[in-house]
């Protein structure tokens, strides 16, 4: 091989002496740093949906952990008008820059899911929205223009679980059994700060044994490679052991300890979102935001996307077999 590359008329390369006298250098240990430069030339996106019977703090969670207000224009409706609404699914996109990183947020909500007085398949009309996205990106990879292909794939759904009863309600089990082998779901405990500490335990193992119970797979979070240090595999297990997450939203800051907080304010006392001791918002916020985004992007595409792909292609051959087989039989 002619370790010179690209190092016309000279046979050592410039960089040689930065991997070690004894070994050429050829140049590829930069590729991580190439990539890192495309990528964040790029911008990233991440699509999150959020699920769940209205007032259960979808809205104020999201603003909470994106600092922005995502609902700007969002119109409550009133009980009568709720009645005979059906499942809606509207989107709120919003640029955000941080350190000179680009990321396109894009919220899929669901208003109107769980309102109905029948509530019987309400489920259907967010499959539908997530396989409309997949059917999209497959006519769009099978098109002229694969290389400027809006992605508009669901990576996360939050679904949102009330504390007031007693673990999964029926509609609970219906959506996320229906959804679950068509996107990542993150089950949430909203408004922990109604239960005192016991009770989000309880509810939380009641919550975690009703899923294994009726087959109900949510988003797993990769094994922790073995290498990896001691702090971090306490964190991954930590996580891991928090499902469902117990969270707090709220969009005012309020006074604690003499620091300024985001937090909810009442007679007896001040929780704060951001205080672990309080509740899992950090925890939520870490995994999407800064551990695990990018995994959540990875099985969206490798396993949900591909499973659709699958059925899609393998109903596509079905359907020329038996065109062709209609063929043979009126040619014979
Ligand atoms: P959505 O309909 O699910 O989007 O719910 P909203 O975010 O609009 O919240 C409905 C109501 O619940 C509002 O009055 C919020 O201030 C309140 N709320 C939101 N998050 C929490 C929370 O964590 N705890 C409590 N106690 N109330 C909350």
């Amino acid at each position: 091989m002619d370790r010179s590359m690209g190092c016309e008329g000279s046979s050592v390369p410039e960089d040689r002496t930065e991997a070690g006298d004894d070994k050429e250098y050829v140049g590829f240990a930069t590729l991580p740093n190439q990539v890192h430069r495309k990528s964040v030339k790029k911008g990233f996106d991440f699509t999150l949906m959020v699920a769940g019977e209205s007032g259960l703090g979808k809205s104020t969670l999201v603003n909470s952990l994106f600092l922005t207000d995502l609902y700007r224009d969002r119109k409550l409706l009133s009980a009568e008008e709720r009645i005979m609404q059906t499942v809606e699914i509207t989107k709120h996109a919003v640029d955000i820059e941080e350190k000179g990183v680009k990321l396109r947020l894009t919220i899929v909500d669901t208003p109107g899911f769980g309102d109905a007085v029948n509530n019987t398949e309400c489920w259907k009309p967010v499959a539908e929205y997530i396989d409309q996205q997949f059917e999209q990106y497959f006519r769009d990879e099978s098109g002229l223009n694969r290389k400027n292909i809006q992605d508009n794939r669901v990576h996360c759904c939050l679904y949102f679980i009330s504390p007031f009863g007693h673990g999964l309600r029926p509609l609970d089990v219906e959506f996320m059994r229906a959804l679950h082998q068509r996107v990542n779901i993150v089950p949430i405990l909203a408004k922990a700060d109604t239960l005192t500490p016991p009770e989000v335990e309880r509810k939380k193992r009641k919550i975690r044994e009703e899923i294994e119970h009726f087959g109900i797979k949510v988003y797993q979070f990769p094994d922790c490679d073995s290498d990896e240090d001691e702090d971090f595999k306490l964190q991954d297990q930590a996580l891991k052991e928090s499902i469902p997450f117990a969270v707090i939203g709220s969009n005012t800051v309020v006074e604690a300890r003499g620091r300024r907080v985001r937090g909810r304010l009442y007679p007896w006392g001040i929780v704060e979102v951001e205080n672990p001791g309080h509740c899992d918002f950090v925890k939520l916020r870490t995994m999407l935001v800064r551990t695990h985004m990018q995994d959540l992007k990875d099985v969206t595409r490798e396993t949900h996307y591909e499973n659709y792909r699958a059925q899609c292609i393998q109903s596509m051959t079905r359907l020329v077999v038996k065109e062709r087989n209609r063929k043979d039989r009126s040619r014979n």
